[in-house]
């Protein structure tokens, strides 16, 4: 019989808590494809789970974490085999099927992307959720249209997982980006990683009037709320926001003005439903463009003893780049 070690939510007379446990292979859950989970990641839907701040697990009881990388121990599908090197992020891992807070996972075989040969299943960590997502909304603006002679692109929430990937990779493809943080004191960071200039996120933070002075030919947004209404009214004619995240607010107090006088689009960007074709496209991508070096320079690895303390910090806005997480071995 294997034991491995997980992460378990349960919920009691309404009230979820999750705690270090060991389970044996009988509490997989359903599936066709059985991996060995070497590596997790610390994403904010993570945080809002593992801190029950948001109701992100609608089973119990279920291992929480939304990605996770490893190798296949066992398939009865004929896509996988023994062997293979695997990454998972989102389809309902860890909201409505068990994730990757444990050293095994077994999952629908639609859901698993083979590894390129140059990514460590730590590298597919290191980018988890946040870089794919990341990725998913530069490939959204590229779709658009845009490229590196039509002006800065702006990434907000920048010292975040989304955002520094996000950073990474847009200075790598040659566009001029810019970056808005609420902690001034990583702009060094945030320059390390190719923002050539680092705002303060104060300054997006009041209400938006409707139009303002076009600075943005694009950007990729994890905040919502006032920052990203700010940020609609500040894109160029014909511009476009890639809009993924909440982290401010899941209220939008913008206009139509920035979409019917400037013709600004807002993408909506979702990785948990994401399409196979897109999946692969993106993590080909990823393969291709983000530094391997800066990929390391904006990743933590932490213990998984340690997850926690590490989700009540990214709730907190304490976490800076990407956290992986490693599964005892
Ligand atoms: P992180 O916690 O790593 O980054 C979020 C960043 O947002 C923070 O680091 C902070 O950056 C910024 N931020 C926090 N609070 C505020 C605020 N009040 N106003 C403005 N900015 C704020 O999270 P992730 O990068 O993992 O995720 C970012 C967002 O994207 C989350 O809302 C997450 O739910 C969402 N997401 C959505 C996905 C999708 O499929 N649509 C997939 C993955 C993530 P700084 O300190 O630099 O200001």
């Amino acid at each position: 019989m294997i034991r491995f070690p997980a992460y378990l939510a349960t919920k009691t007379n309404g009230v979820q808590s999750i705690n270090k446990t060991e389970l044996t292979e009988h509490d997989l859950m359903d599936g066709d494809v059985t991996v060995k989970v070497e590596y997790s990641a610390l994403n904010y839907k993570d945080g809002l789970a593992m801190t029950n701040s948001a109701p992100i697990i609608r089973r119990y009881p279920l291992v929480p974490g939304i990605d996770f990388a490893g190798t296949v121990i066992e398939s009865t599908h004929d896509r996988f085999n023994p062997g293979d090197r695997v990454v998972l992020n989102g389809c309902g891992v860890g909201e409505s099927h068990s994730g990757g807070f444990a050293g095994l996972a077994r999952v629908n075989s639609d859901w698993l992307v083979h590894l390129p040969d140059s990514i460590s299943t730590r590298q597919a960590m290191a980018i988890g959720t946040a870089g794919f997502t990341a990725m998913l909304c530069i490939l959204a603006l590229e779709q658009h249209g845009l490229t590196p002679a039509d002006g800065h692109i702006l990434v907000t929430g920048a010292a975040g997982g989304v955002g520094s990937v996000a950073v990474a990779i847009l200075n790598k493809l040659a566009y001029p980006v810019s970056a808005t943080t609420g902690r001034l004191q990583e702009s060094d960071y945030l320059k390390s990683l190719g923002a050539s200039e680092v705002m303060d996120r104060a300054s997006f933070a009041d209400k938006a009037k409707p139009l303002a002075k076009e600075r943005w030919a694009g950007a990729v947004d994890v905040a919502g709320g006032n920052t990203l209404a700010n940020v609609l009214s500040q894109i160029k004619r014909g511009g476009a926001v890639a809009a993924c995240g909440l982290a401010e607010s899941m209220e939008l107090p913008t206009t139509v003005a920035p979409f019917i006088l400037r013709g600004v689009t807002l993408y909506g960007i979702d990785s948990v439903m994401c399409p196979m074709q897109k999946r692969l496209t993106a993590w080909q991508r990823l393969d291709a463009d983000l530094d391997k070096d800066l990929l390391e320079s904006l990743s933590t690895e932490i213990r998984f003893d340690d997850l926690p303390q590490a989700s009540s910090a990214i709730i907190n806005g304490q976490i800076r780049g990407r956290t992986i997480v490693k599964l005892p071995q």
